[in-house]
């Protein structure tokens, strides 16, 4: 079916294919993208100033007459178009760069009345103030000057009065082709306008009411589309064929706990007390655990473990690296082998025969534990008996592996766990269809973490510190960045660390713990730092995530711009475990405002969630966590942080029609249904509804 908005933009009178090219630029192909292509910003046009008042530095807005217009060249080659603009009060030249075609526009216009937009500088040549201009409008005597104009992203050959010109036009011809996939009752009990409204007032808003209600109506239809794919495929797991139902024993928590050396805490009682009755269940468990670095999920994800395995079945973990597989299956051997469980690893990297051996085990050996990465979920990879599927940072993966790791085996129960904490809105975005249990309590005895930033100047008081410390029986990590791309010259970077540390604590022993170390160093490494015979522990940050060891309460961070918010609180995790007070020191080179927001973020909190939503904010959803792979599509208007009522309010209606109209049947549903079937078949299992 032709549908207009589909046309390609060079269709548009006023494109050619000049334009096309740099619409093509901003990722603008059709009609519809035009129509789609929002404002970055507005601007308040009720400002102008006579330009008598205009002041050197300045962003102005003036009015006057066109009084003469002329070509110039600046030394570069560029091209100059200047005009003398006059109203009551003064002058000013006013100057665009290499738009060449203005020249014979304004020649027809000596006289008329312009609106200029620019900021005034100094002419170095001249010495007169000169404004350069950003937007202009010529304007008819009758022409209303817009209080409020839209301002668009732009790029090389783009500017603000054709993208402006052009958007006006695919609206005034297109819009009226625009279906608004809401039905009315939405509309009316959330208050809504209606979609081509707001697309006309996100455009050219009347006031600034006008965008508010605009930005509203799109921001709510972006969340309320993907909420409705959530409450689809949360309706789908429900209706799933029923899968197995374990047996646990009712001691087994009992029998786990006294295998720890420690005591779980009420938060892991309460999260463990629902994985049991959800596995009890016959319904397929679907749960989400989220937790603080160090509140403790990995070993309620082992008790999952542990609870299938003593049921009769094969449990798999799944993690997105190599590294994270890695560190689970150190993590999880250790509690696991101490209960006589049998736990696998298979990865991508290793070798063949290897892989071809774990395999023949895992299909031959009955009930165990098998980590691993993507490899579990190719093809080839069977289960003998699976019957618990735990993900880790599942967004990583996109939205189709979950789905294909639970089809090795037969509907088996579903655990996902995030490795880092998420900010609550972006949480229901990308685990709408979960169920949530959230571990809100760190271990006992733990003692916050004192963060701060060492200026180059301070590293020797900064080493005296950490000497007394350790002479006091401490120990301390030294952590050194992963060069991206170069495994060699991170290594030589920690081993020239460690070297120059050699020389510093002369009386001390310095270990060195790197990704190239084959298991058995890094674990006889390990093994003395946890004994104490290592005082310092330089380590890349490939493997520093598998340790636990209460006695470190110092970690000095080289280069720490070099890593996100999430990856420096990852690693701060590794301290503040023990009894003494801990110390964690960020080294590097500030340069960017970013880098900057980041340290004093890790300096004033050590809540993970806290943390995560300075993340959010300093990046945006789409850098956050890798998660451009996830397949959940990106916002436009809506903004995860700032919306969030009207991201409940969009997820509250989006459930509650899906729990009225499974099928989107409804008359009034017709229109919306099209929109999930043309815009987000992707995004849901196929054949949802049919
Ligand atoms: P997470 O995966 O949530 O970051 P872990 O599961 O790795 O955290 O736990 C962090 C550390 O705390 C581990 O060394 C673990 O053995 C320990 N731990 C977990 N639960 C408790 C508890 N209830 N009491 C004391 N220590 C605990
Ligand atoms: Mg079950």
């Amino acid at each position: 079916m032709q549908n207009d908005l589909a046309t390609p933009v060079q269709y548009l009178k006023g494109v050619g294919p000049y334009a096309a090219k740099i619409l093509r630029h901003v990722g603008i192909n059709t009609i519809a993208d035009l129509i789609y292509y929002f404002p970055r910003d507005w601007e308040d046009r009720g400002n102008i100033i006579t330009i008598s008042k205009i002041v050197r530095g300045n962003d102005c807005l003036i009015k006057g007459n066109i009084m003469q217009v002329w070509q110039d060249r600046t030394k570069k080659g560029f091209t100059l178009i200047k005009a003398l603009v006059k109203d009551e009060t003064s002058s000013v030249k006013a100057v665009w760069f290499n738009q060449q075609f203005l020249k014979k526009l304004f020649d027809n216009k000596i006289g008329s009345k312009i609106l200029i937009a620019g900021k005034a500088e100094m002419n170095p040549y001249s010495g007169n103030l000169e404004i350069t201009v950003k937007d202009y409008e010529l304007l008819t005597d009758d022409s209303e000057i817009a209080k409020i104009v839209a301002k668009y992203p732009l790029t090389d050959g783009l500017y603000q009065k054709k993208i402006r010109n052009l958007i006006g036009h695919a609206i005034k011809n297109h819009l009226d082709k625009i279906k608004d996939p809401l039905p009315d009752y939405l509309m009316e009990n959330y208050n809504l306008i209606p979609l081509k409204n707001a697309i006309n007032g996100i455009h050219f808003p009347k006031d600034t009411q006008d965008i508010e209600f605009s930005r509203k109506r799109l921001a709510f239809d972006e969340f309320f589309m993907q909420q409705i794919c959530m409450a689809i495929r949360r309706k789908e797991i429900r209706e799933e064929a029923d899968g197995i139902s374990l047996d646990i024993n009712n001691n087994a928590i009992a029998f786990f706990e006294k295998t720890l050396p420690f005591k779980l805490t009420s938060a892991q009682k309460r999260v463990i007390d629902a994985l049991v009755s959800d596995m009890k269940n016959k319904k397929s468990m679907n749960r989400l655990i989220q937790g603080d670095v160090g509140s403790g999920k990995t070993i309620v994800a082992v008790f999952a473990a542990y609870a299938a395995v003593q049921c009769g079945y094969q449990a798999a973990l799944m993690a997105p690296t190599e590294i994270l597989a890695q560190q689970h299956f150190l993590k999880i051997s250790s509690f696991l082998q101490k209960m006589n469980i049998r736990i696998e690893m298979l990865t991508g990297g290793m070798k063949k025969n290897e892989k071809e051996e774990v395999k023949r085990r895992i299909l031959k050996n009955g009930p165990c534990v098998i980590v691993g990465t993507h490899a579990l979920i190719q093809e080839g990879m069977n289960f003998s008996n699976l019957g618990l599927v735990i993900v880790d940072e599942q967004h990583r993966f996109g939205v189709s592996a979950r789905a294909k790791l639970k089809q090795k085996g037969k509907n088996p129960e579903l655990l996902v766990m995030t490795a880092t904490p998420i900010p609550r809105t972006l949480s229901l975005t990308l685990y709408g269809d979960l169920d949530k249990s959230i571990i809100d309590e760190m271990p006992p005895g733990r003692t916050p973490v004192i963060t701060r930033f060492v200026e180059e100047k301070n590293r020797l008081p900064l080493y005296g510190f950490m000497r007394k410390e350790i002479e006091a029986g401490r120990q301390a990590y030294v952590v050194c960045p992963m060069i991206e791309e170069s495994e060699k010259m991170d290594l030589a970077a920690a081993k020239d660390t460690c070297e120059k540390l050699k020389k510093i604590f002369p009386e001390m022993k310095i270990g060195l713990l790197h990704g190239k170390m084959k298991s058995k160093e890094k674990e006889a490494v390990m093994d003395q730092f946890k004994k104490n015979l290592i005082n310092i522990l330089v380590s890349t940050t490939v493997i520093e995530v598998g340790i636990d060891v209460p006695n470190a309460s110092i970690m000095l961070i080289e280069h720490s711009e070099r890593f996100g918010l999430s990856a420096l609180h990852q690693l701060r995790g590794r301290i503040g475990r023990g009894s003494d007070q801990s110390y964690c020191f960020l080294a590097g080179n500030l340069k960017t405002q970013e880098s900057k927001a980041r340290i004093r973020i890790m300096i004033e909190t050590n809540d993970g969630f806290k943390i995560a939503e300075a993340d959010l904010r300093l990046r945006g959803p789409g850098e956050i966590l890798g998660l451009r792979q996830s397949g959940i599509p990106e916002f436009k208007v809506a903004d995860i942080i700032m919306d969030e009522e009207i991201l409940k309010d969009a997820r509250k209606s989006a459930f509650s029609v899906i729990l009225n109209d499974p099928m989107l049947g409804k008359k009034e549903h017709q229109k919306l249904k099209q929109e999930i079937i043309n815009k987000f078949s992707n995004f849901l299992e196929e054949g949802s509804f049919n």
